[in-house]
């Protein structure tokens, strides 16, 4: 079976309120713990239907935003979404008062209800509309973004297409397209200060009516957040501050040499003088690489990936009409994973076959659970499982990089180092902007300005438009469309750092604590994930500060001159 295979229906509303509604009363009325727990395997049942369908959906429609019925059969299920989350919380809200409560624990975990928990705080009637009105601003600046036709030279390119010239070798040519990428922004600033706003809005409104005080708190119930709140948040990117940003400044002073430049611009993000290390083959090159990296790398990788390629469960290469970016995503009702992304001959494309691998490997080794909810961890977990996967399949880049090898292993440790102000300011300008859903969107834009001085006092916008005054953050999608989520990048990249450093000391044990780690997907907490991981959490004190230690030490012993 391949993914072109898979059923895929519209789900009929009233038919699933039916469904739900039924099985609602059959667990109120059941007599005993196993009748209620035949209860919530039902709505399981339901569930993976529904989550298939939607993801196919969605996913159709990111391979091509032009395809009309795509979109519809997308619409669809986004119009019908609120409705859902109602008929969901209906069904959370009997299980929450259930009076075999310490039976369901017994079989499933405290993860189940505990999350549970949380997401009833995050949905009530009232706030249906305000829900549907929130995905369709969302959806404006996904058409707005992935619709840009950028001229450059002569040809025209979508914001994706882009990329290789931002990174050339060529002072002149990364500045004209970073020109031109910002001239389209410029162009349609307008549009985007105001759906940000209605955004910010409407996000203040949600949480307001549902008794919150701004939407802060609500963002983070929102992402399932159960061990930690913003204090712990702001202690954590206090210590970017005073650990992190000095070393990157450092690097940031070597790159200068590096270059032979005396200043650095914001256009000057390559690494290496002679351009960074791009991967050598064509697309299907390198995934024949990647199949055979998997399985080297252990049976269950092997296995996973020989799936990814036979059935069809990957879009990997950018073309006209394709969404930007790359995810994965999950089809529960087949057991099965997708990673959807646009490779542009950058070394990114390695990337996306390790990060985005890793979520799919995750999700695919956590199948076994007996909850789809278990399926995925909250996002900040998931990203460990990504982004350490990037650092297990290091002895195998060289079948990618070939002579560049070592470039790309001093760009990724260092681009991850220097990645963690980056999003540390992401998420203070977030809590800022919640906290102040009133202000102006020149006042968002300064504030920006301001933090970046914080958090990345070494970048400087030359004389380009659009982006000196404050208005690179608007390129950042999670920030309309995932509020809160990226500082999970930061915590999971500490997580990362500490499996890279296991696994330079001991793989075996390191492997297996990463494929438990995987195993276990998410029937338990962020925290205790990481305790289960045998990794140490990143809001205890000295984590981030040791983590940060041995990647200085790896980085001052890298010898640049030799790459
Ligand atoms: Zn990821």
């Amino acid at each position: 079976m391949t993914y072109n295979d898979f059923h895929y229906e519209r789900l009929d509303l009233e038919k699933s309120k039916h469904l739900i509604n039924e099985i609602i009363s059959d667990f109120k009325n059941a007599k005993s713990a196993n009748k209620q727990i035949e209860a919530i395997k039902k709505v399981d049942s339901f569930s993976r239907d529904y989550m298939t369908y939607q993801a196919m959906a969605s996913l159709n429609f990111s391979r091509n935003i032009n395809d009309v019925d795509a979109k519809a059969e997308k619409d669809y299920y986004d119009s019908i979404s609120p409705d859902m989350t109602e008929l969901y919380d209906r069904f959370d809200k009997v299980l929450h008062e259930s009076k075999f409560k310490q039976n369901i624990i017994d079989e499933y975990g405290n993860t189940f209800l505990n999350q549970i928990e949380i997401s009833l705080k995050t949905f009530d009637s009232k706030i249906k509309n305000l829900l549907k009105r929130e995905i369709e601003l969302k959806n404006d600046y996904t058409k707005l973004t992935a619709g840009a036709k950028i001229k450059y030279e002569g040809k025209d390119y979508n914001l994706a297409g882009l990329g290789p010239f931002h990174s050339h070798t060529n002072r002149d040519i990364r500045k004209k397209s970073y020109e031109a990428r910002y001239r389209w922004f410029k162009n349609n600033e307008q549009e985007l200060d105001n759906i940000y706003d209605k955004l910010v809005k409407l996000r203040h409104k949600i949480a307001v009516t549902l008794g919150y005080e701004n939407f802060i708190k609500l963002g983070y119930d929102r992402m399932g957040r159960s061990d930690y709140g913003p204090e712990e948040v702001s202690n954590f990117r206090k210590q970017i501050v005073e650990q992190v940003v000095p070393i990157v400044s450092k690097l940031h002073d070597q790159k200068k040499d590096i270059l032979g430049l005396d200043k650095l611009y914001f256009y000057d993000g390559i690494n290496f003088r002679d351009g960074d290390p791009k991967p050598k083959g064509t697309p299907n090159e390198l995934i024949k690489s990647a199949q055979e990296m998997y399985h080297e790398l252990s049976p269950e990788t092997g296995d996973f990936f020989d799936k990814m390629v036979n059935e069809e469960l990957m879009d990997l290469v950018n073309r006209d009409g394709k969404r930007p970016g790359g995810f994965c995503t999950s089809f529960p009702k087949y057991d099965r994973p997708y990673i959807f992304s646009n490779f542009n001959g950058t070394d990114h494309d390695i990337t996306v076959l390790t990060h985005e691998a890793g979520h799919a490997f995750q999700n695919y080794s956590s199948t076994h659970l007996p909850l789809v909810n278990y399926h995925w961890p909250t996002m900040e977990a998931a990203e460990i499982h990504s982004m350490s996967m990037e650092f297990f399949t290091w002895p195998w880049m060289k079948k990618f990089f070939k002579e560049d090898t070592e470039k790309f292993k001093y760009k990724h440790i260092s681009g991850s180092l220097s990645f963690l102000p980056y999003g540390a300011c992401v998420d203070h300008f977030q809590h800022w902007v919640y906290e102040n859903p009133e202000v102006s969107p020149k006042e968002r834009k300064d504030k920006w300005l301001e933090l970046e001085s914080i958090y990345m006092p070494w970048r400087a916008y030359d004389d380009m438009v659009f982006i000196k005054d404050g208005g690179v953050w608007q390129g950042q999608l999670h920030i309309y469309q995932m509020p809160f989520y990226y500082i999970d990048y930061t915590l999971a990249q500490t997580c990362a750092f500490q499996f890279w450093i296991k696994n330079e000391k001991d793989h075996d044990s390191a492997w297996q604590d990463y494929l438990n780690l995987c195993r276990a997907g998410g029937s338990l907490s962020f925290v205790n994930l990481v305790r289960l991981a045998k990794l140490s959490s990143p809001f205890e004190d000295g984590c981030l500060e040791n983590v940060v230690k041995f990647v200085n030490k790896w980085l001052e012993n890298f010898d640049i001159k030799s790459v």
